[in-house]
């Protein structure tokens, strides 16, 4: 078949992929370059924390969170990142003040879904042998199935894998202003597609109805100090930081999550408590050097879960929220096989 996509994010890339391994001939829509410098899927971090995420999600998160880990490295491989994949387990502390949050966070995983019994409690010199470097912990979780794709290399491989693609066009810098049955409008013309996809997350909200923006904001931060190796979580009764390692001692920082649309860059009350928590957690940040700080914002519905909307030649996947990484392969591969994710 001859598809258009609207919309080249994260969803977009992801429903590319898929479709070019079936055999059909894409065409790409986005407002944007080629590159996806504005995408959601370019701010992430790229966790795949399918059970750290159950504490405030569904089970239907973990479910499909599950299946994409399973999926994310031929979707790696087929672009020629496969080292982009790490799924080594992540880290869950926090202060000794804050050990009946931690143990609360827990106990609530533990309620959702049995295989959450899988957490390991370490102590000060389990949680060394991991991690060397967090050696002023006393108290941690391990939890062993999660991991992280890299969401910039992913961003960057998939945008040379597809422009370099024989059965590919990608209108960049186009906007769509209508997706109706099997036709994409932009510049006051419509192209007839056999099927088309709506991936526009937060730009479909002319479409999808209760479509709103989570804000969302983060460090990139060099730190030759700290040599942290797994995505780590410190949990704190007012807000909760994650530290995701790069390579060459870069991390990243996040994220807040405020209700908000606005794009604009950090506020000084985010960036007092994102740095003051991650230099509480590891004193060698003290020196790190600001690389970078993002924002932007997660396309969410009202009950925070992802939608598959199939009409006549026409899917609308949106809604990914914060787990754009963690689900879209599973809701991508849910949408081509003609299911409706609720
Ligand atoms: C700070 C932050 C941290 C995050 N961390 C994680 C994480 O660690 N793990 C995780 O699983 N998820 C994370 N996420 C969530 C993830 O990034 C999103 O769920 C995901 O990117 C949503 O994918 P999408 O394709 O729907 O939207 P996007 O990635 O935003 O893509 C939408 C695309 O549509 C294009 N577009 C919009 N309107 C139009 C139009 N009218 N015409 C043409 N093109 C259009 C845009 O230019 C964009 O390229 C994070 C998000 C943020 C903001």
């Amino acid at each position: 078949m001859h598809i258009g996509i609207a919309g080249v994010g994260l969803v977009g890339r992801v429903l590319a992929l898929n479709l070019l391994r079936q055999g059909h001939t894409l065409t790409l829509f986005d407002e944007d370059t080629a590159y996806g410098d504005n995408a959601a899927g370019m701010t992430a971090a790229g966790m795949l924390a399918v059970f750290a995420e159950l504490e405030t999600a569904e089970s239907v998160i973990f479910e499909h969170g599950k299946r994409s880990i399973a999926l994310w490295p031929a979707l790696l491989e087929q672009i020629g990142i496969a080292d982009a994949y790490q799924q080594e387990g992540s880290i869950i502390t926090a202060h000794p003040q804050d050990y009946s949050e931690l143990d609360h966070f827990i106990e609530t995983l533990k309620a959702k879904v049995d295989e959450a019994s899988e957490i390991q409690l370490l102590d000060r010199k389990e949680l060394m042998q991991l991690e060397p470097d967090m050696e002023q912990h006393a108290k941690a979780f391990f939890i062993p199935q999660e991991g992280q794709v890299d969401a910039q290399r992913f961003m960057k491989a998939s945008s040379d894998y597809l422009l370099n693609h024989p059965d590919i066009k990608w209108h960049q810098e186009i906007k769509v202003e209508e997706l109706k049955e099997g036709q994409i409008c932009f510049t006051g013309v419509c192209e007839p597609f056999d099927w088309v996809f709506d991936a526009r997350g937060l730009g479909a909200s002319d479409h999808v109805e209760h479509l709103r923006g989570v804000r969302g904001e983060v460090f990139w931060l060099d730190a030759p100090e700290v040599n942290i190796t797994r995505p780590t979580r410190m949990l704190h009764p007012r807000y909760k930081i994650y530290i995701v390692p790069r390579p060459n001692n870069r991390y990243i920082i996040g994220a807040t999550e405020i209700e908000s649309e606005d794009k604009s860059p950090m506020s000084v009350r985010s960036s007092l408590e994102l740095l003051s928590a991650v230099y509480s957690m590891h004193s060698g940040f003290a020196e790190a050097r600001i690389v970078n700080m993002v924002t932007n914002c997660r396309p969410t519905l009202r009950d925070n879960l992802p939608k598959i909307e199939q009409g006549k030649k026409i899917t609308r996947i949106n809604g990914l929220y914060r787990h754009g990484y963690l689900l879209a392969p599973a809701v991508v591969e849910e949408a081509l096989n003609g299911g409706i994710l609720k």
